[in-house]
């Protein structure tokens, strides 16, 4: 399989990027299509800082729509609870609601999407035993 960087879509070297739910999805949706390229995606040397930038940009507004969606969530199952006309049916509707919310903020940011690289292998890490010698 070619590896292509998924930044600049050329074929070269690079760190393969993490497998996760949202690649797996995708790979699947273009098997069906028949659109599958069946490349292998890497990020390349020059694309690794840009890489970590929007990864983090895309974890970032997944957690913050999530916790929006949460919040709101858990005021409407608060007001649901504290509703002196309340019944298990209507207290329930509220926490199905939202579970809904988060998932549907989650869902939101999935535009921003961008998938993890894998650390590199072997990269130099700090020795344990160097730092507990100095004890
Ligand atoms: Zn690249």
């Amino acid at each position: 399989m070619a590896k292509v960087c998924i930044i600049d879509r050329e074929e070269k070297a690079g760190i393969p990027i993490k497998e996760d739910i949202v690649i797996n999805a995708i790979r699947a949706i273009k098997r069906k299509l028949r659109i599958s390229t069946g490349n292998d995606l890497v990020v390349c040397a020059a694309h690794v800082e840009e890489a970590k930038k929007r990864r983090e940009r895309f974890e970032r507004s997944l957690m913050t729509s999530a916790g929006i969606g949460a919040v709101l969530g858990i005021i409407l199952v608060l007001l649901a609870i504290f509703n002196p006309n309340r019944s298990i049916v209507s207290v329930l509707q509220a926490i199905i609601f939202l579970l809904l919310l988060v998932l549907i903020m989650a869902a939101l940011s999935l535009y921003q999407y961008f998938p993890a690289i894998k650390e590199r292998a072997g990269a130099p890490s700090r020795p344990r035993h160097v730092a507990k010698r100095r004890r």
